[in-house]
């Protein structure tokens, strides 16, 4: 289920596997009553809209940044659902499949994940930007007055969103919101649990010469335990569900240089994108999204992806 340029936008059938579902980017399957499989297809979606063409190449990025960050998280003390990435490690039902999977999956342990998205901003940009300039806060965050476009914040914030269902829009909610939907223990402990991952990508990331100016998170917990432990799942730090600058040519009211798929938002703006109607990106914007990919991704981890 490749398109023209060999990017794989759907993994489609897998004897032995139950296909559980399909997100935006990657296609779940159940491996067994507590495991999943998460493969990460080449499918790019932008606005919530999933394009008619893929990034050949960039689920597998996705999926190997996202193991490169757990682990290191891992080294800090944070419990996260991978259970292996390695195709020889897994069972019998995955590995007949190495061929579509390797390099592009997670072994993981099933979640219950919570109805919220936790995303962490130190820089105002984006949507926080948007509901800054109408209102002044985000998320019920109250901010100083008179920050510009791109302007570090004077610390890192939780901005919690919905999570939409396909084809709907995640949209911000106040911390007082999600407080009412997880309670109010477990709302403070996303909170710091994501603004602990937060700082310490920043800080990783800083040192390579990168601003991590956003980020988004999931956590979920054990089905079926009385456990409220909070497992880090989802994907985790990747160019698509974050904002990575680079600090040599951070300037303050304008837009920000970026390693990450606001250059897809941008050119789609530049078309005028309805935010609505799925299509193809331009070849060239395919090549240049890839290189950034590819660019973020060897910064961070000093390494090539494996494509
Ligand atoms: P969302 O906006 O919820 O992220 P999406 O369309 O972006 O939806 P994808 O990111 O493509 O979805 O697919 C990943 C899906 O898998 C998400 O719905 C996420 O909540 C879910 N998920 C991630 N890790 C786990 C896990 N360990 N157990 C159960 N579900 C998981
Ligand atoms: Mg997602």
């Amino acid at each position: 289920l490749r398109d023209g340029s060999g990017a794989l936008c759907a993994t489609g059938e897998l004897a032995g596997l139950r296909l559980l579902a399909s997100g935006k980017v990657r296609d779940l399957y159940e491996v067994s009553d507590t495991e999943l499989l998460v493969v990460s297809t080449d499918r790019i979606s932008a606005f919530d809209v999933i394009m008619t063409n893929g990034i050949a190449g960039k689920g597998k990025i996705l999926s190997q940044l996202t193991v490169f960050w757990l682990k290191l998280l891992e080294g800090e003390g944070i419990a996260h659902h991978l259970i292996t990435a390695n195709i020889d490690e897994m069972p019998e039902s995955c590995r007949q499949h190495a061929h579509i999977l390797d390099g592009r999956s997670m072994l993981v342990r099933k979640l219950q994940m919570l109805p919220v998205e936790a995303i962490v901003r130190g820089y105002i940009t984006g949507s926080g930007w948007v509901d800054y300039q109408a209102t002044g806060s985000v998320c019920g965050h109250v901010l100083p007055e008179g920050l510009e476009l791109c302007a570090k914040l004077p610390n890192p914030l939780f901005t919690p969103s919905t999570k939409a269902d396909l084809g709907d829009h995640d949209e911000n909610i106040t911390v007082e919101q999600c407080t009412s939907m997880l309670g109010d223990g477990p709302s403070r402990a996303v909170s710091s649990l994501a603004i602990k991952v937060y700082q310490f990508a920043s800080a990783y990331a800083a040192e390579r010469g990168i601003l991590v100016a956003d980020t988004k998170m999931e956590f979920g917990i054990i089905p079926g335990t009385d456990s409220v432990e909070l497992i880090l799942g989802d994907e985790v730090l990747t160019p698509d569900c974050s904002r990575y600058w680079p600090q040599a040519d951070y300037a303050v009211g304008r837009d920000q240089d970026s390693f990450d798929k606001q250059y897809v938002r941008n050119f789609l703006k530049s078309i005028n994108f309805d935010k609505k109607t799925p299509l193809e990106l331009p070849p060239e914007v395919v090549t240049k999204t890839l290189g950034k990919y590819n660019a973020i991704f060897k910064m961070l981890t000093g390494e090539e992806p494996r494509l």
